[in-house]
């Protein structure tokens, strides 16, 4: 058969064109996987890298010993970190800011920290809408672990065996 009458029976038995709908035909009935945002979410992995937080121990402490290395880790410099040494000789922060803009949620703050204080959490709706906000104070990160502590601590035991 020439080519041109391959191309002929091509173009006028439509065939490109049935071709098409018989893709359309074959997924019309199968399960569809759009997922209609923000109704419908997917599934997180624990090891989701969302907004920071700073945890506290049960008894109400801070986790935080000051010793920097999350600050010194941080490739965005996003971590700014001033300490003093308490009353009863240890070491905390008097600040400790993550400048959100900056960051690039690497996750090696949280790799680094060897009392799991600052963390990455499963939370990743949020935004800014000005200069300001966008440097999250140690009120802020501490206010949010609180917040989500159960979640993160979920998380942290579903992780525990792979660290
Ligand atoms: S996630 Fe990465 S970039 Fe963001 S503060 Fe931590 S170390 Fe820095
Ligand atoms: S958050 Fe962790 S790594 Fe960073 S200063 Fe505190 S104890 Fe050190």
């Amino acid at each position: 058969m020439g080519k041109f009458l391959k191309h002929q029976i091509k173009t006028w038995g439509l065939t490109e064109l049935f071709k098409g709908l018989s893709v359309t035909g074959k997924y019309f009935f199968k399960k569809k996987i759009t997922v209609r945002y923000p109704e419908e979410k997917t599934p997180l992995s624990p090891r989701f890298r969302g907004h920071h937080a700073l945890r506290r121990y049960e008894n109400g402490e801070e986790r935080c010993i000051a010793c920097k290395l999350c600050e010194a880790v941080c490739p965005a410099n996003a971590i700014t970190i001033e300490s003093e040494e308490c009353d009863d000789g240890t070491r905390r922060t008097t600040q400790y800011d993550i400048d959100m803009f900056k960051c690039i949620y690497c996750g090696f703050c949280e790799e680094a920290c060897p009392v799991d204080a600052i963390v990455e959490t499963r939370v990743f709706e949020y935004e800014f809408h000005e200069r300001g906000p966008h440097i999250r104070t140690k009120e802020d990160l501490l206010a949010f672990g609180d917040l989500h502590e159960a979640q993160i601590a979920a998380d942290r035991a579903t992780d525990a065996k792979y660290r």
